[in-house]
C-alpha cells in the first residue's frame, strides 16, 4: 500500500482502538533527526501498531522494535507487511526488560511504559555506538511533570512521580549529556558525554 494511505490508516485506527501513537510534532521532530544525524540503525521500544517504527524507517533507517503486547504487535506485522518497508523493519514480540540483544544502535527510541524508562536504559545502553542517541518520548506527560501532588487521582499521581524521579535521576547522572525537547508530548535527548 502507498504510505501516505499507510499512515491515514493507522492514524484513523489509533484514534479508534485508543492506541497512543506519538503525536505529530514529535514524530516530525524524531524523522528530521533521523535524517540529519544520518542514522541508520534504530531500535525502538513500543511498537504499538508500528506507526513510529515506519515513520523512521520512512527516513532511511534499519528499525528493530520490540512490543510486549500480542494484539499491537500483530497489528503492526499486517501494516508493515502491507509497506515497501516491510524488509527494513524488525518486529520482536516479548517485555523489552527480558530481552537481551547484540546488535549495535545508533538510536534508541524508548516510547513504552514510562515507569520504567530507567531499566530501559539500563537494558539496552550496551547496545548504543559510542557516538549514538537516546531519544524518550512522554516526558512531559500530558503536563502533569512537575505538578505531581496537585494529581487527585492515586495511580496518574504515581506515575506522574516515577517520571519526576527519572527526570531527577538524569540531572544527577554523569554518562549522558541530557537536552529536553520541548514538542509533543515532551522529548529527551542523551548524548553520551
Ligand atoms: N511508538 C509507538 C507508540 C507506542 S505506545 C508509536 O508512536 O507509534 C507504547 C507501547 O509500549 C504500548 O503498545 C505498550 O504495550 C508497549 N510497552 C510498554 N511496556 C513495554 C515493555 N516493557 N516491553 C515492550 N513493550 C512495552
Ligand atoms: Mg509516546
Amino acid at each position: 500500500m502507498n504510505l501516505n494511505d499507510l499512515f491515514n490508516d493507522m492514524e484513523r485506527y489509533a484514534k479508534e482502538a485508543n492506541v497512543p501513537i506519538m503525536l505529530k510534532e514529535g514524530i516530525n521532530y524524531l524523522q528530521n533527526f533521523v535524517k540529519e544525524k544520518n542514522i541508520k540503525n534504530t531500535l525502538e521500544i513500543g511498537t504499538a501498531i508500528g506507526y513510529s517504527a515506519l515513520k523512521i524507517a520512512s527516513m532511511g533507517s534499519y528499525v528493530t522494535s520490540i512490543e510486549r503486547d500480542e494484539n499491537r504487535y500483530n497489528k503492526a506485522v499486517s501494516y508493515i507487511n502491507s509497506s515497501d518497508l516491510k524488509d527494513n523493519i524488525k518486529l520482536i514480540l516479548g517485555d523489552a526488560l527480558n530481552i537481551k540483544l547484540y546488535d549495535k544502535f545508533d538510536l534508541i527510541f524508548i516510547d513504552a511504559a514510562k515507569a520504567q524508562n530507567i531499566n530501559f536504559i539500563n537494558n539496552f545502553k550496551d547496545n548504543l555506538e559510542d557516538n549514538g542517541y537516546i531519544i524518550i518520548d512522554n516526558v512531559g506527560f500530558h503536563g502533569l511533570v512537575g505538578k505531581s501532588s496537585e494529581i487527585p487521582s492515586r495511580n496518574l499521581r504515581a506515575l506522574v512521580r516515577k517520571i519526576e524521579n527519572f527526570l531527577n535521576y538524569l540531572d544527577e547522572q554523569t554518562e549522558f549529556k541530557v537536552t529536553r525537547i520541548n514538542v509533543g508530548d515532551g522529548l529527551i535527548l542523551l548524548e553520551r558525554m
